[in-house]
């Protein structure tokens, strides 16, 4: 990964107003402390944005956009660009399975959102997973591989170690249903494969890949123990700041731990 940080973000979704944002924030703020091998962002609604970006301590906790459009001024009616959400967000999901399979973004959309956030200085996080149809016939691997041909066709060697990549079942998605740590290992090291092939060694090594998909705190540090998992997306247990603290603690625990026996 790059390097031995842990990233644990919290997907709010279409949850939390702005007042219980910011209560949300202020608890989470005493039950996290600042650790150097955890970072932790938050993805609240696009309504909050703004709001937690004046409240937040950027060195306990970074933002991200769930959302953006691509182009970055115009006659969007409804959209906000990531040029509009810079020095507001570090880092904004592309792709999110609700985006593709809820919204119907297309493939296009990703490729021309992840330069969009490139181009504004964002750190694009890209998700991608396969369907449990898709599962069910073994093709995880060629939906892996599509996602990530289309999804990096604008980047550059050069660029692709700025992006994050998330994968995510979507079968596992909100609905309690793990997947197996071995289905996820084979999920990560095709994912780096595709990347080797598309940017090189060194590019593969250096990206950082994550995994979300129904995490709990009992099973976060399962997940986080896979060889090439650099931290987890976390859903519905990001809603409740106790949860999700105590996924943020077992993570710098786990890295403590990994380092005495390493
Ligand atoms: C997600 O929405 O990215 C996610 C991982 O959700 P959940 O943890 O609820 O499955």
């Amino acid at each position: 990964m790059a390097g031995d940080k842990k990233i644990i973000i919290g997907n709010w979704k279409m949850n939390l107003n702005l007042h219980e944002a910011s209560l949300y924030l202020h608890k989470l703020s005493n039950l996290i402390q600042i650790r150097r091998d955890v970072e932790v962002v938050l993805a609240p609604t696009v309504l909050t944005l703004q709001s937690l970006s004046l409240q937040v301590n950027l060195r306990q906790f970074k933002l991200a956009a769930q959302n953006f459009y691509w182009r970055d001024h115009g006659s969007y009616t409804g959209e906000v660009s990531a040029s509009q959400l810079r020095g507001i967000v570090q880092y904004a999901f592309i792709g999110h399975s609700e985006r593709r399979h809820i919204f119907n973004e297309t493939e296009k959309d990703m490729r021309n959102k992840v330069a969009a956030a490139i181009r504004n200085g964002i750190c694009p996080i890209l998700f991608v997973g396969e369907t449990a149809w898709e599962k069910s016939n073994n093709e995880t691997r060629d939906v892996l591989h599509d996602q990530l041909n289309s999804g990096l066709a604008n980047i550059t060697s050069h660029e692709v170690k700025d992006i994050i990549i998330a994968y995510e079942p979507v079968w596992a998605i909100g609905t309690g249903h793990n997947a197996s740590p071995t289905d996820v290992a084979l999920a990560i090291k095709a994912i780096r494969a595709q990347i080797e092939h598309l940017f090189g060694e060194r590019q593969a090594k250096a990206i950082t890949v994550l995994y979300g998909g129904s995490v709990t705190p009992d099973s976060s540090n399962d997940y986080l123990a896979i060889d090439g998992v650099d931290g987890l997306v976390i859903g519905i247990d990001s809603l409740n700041a106790f949860t999700f603290s105590e996924i943020v603690k077992k993570a710098h625990k786990g890295s403590a731990l990994a380092k005495i026996r390493g």
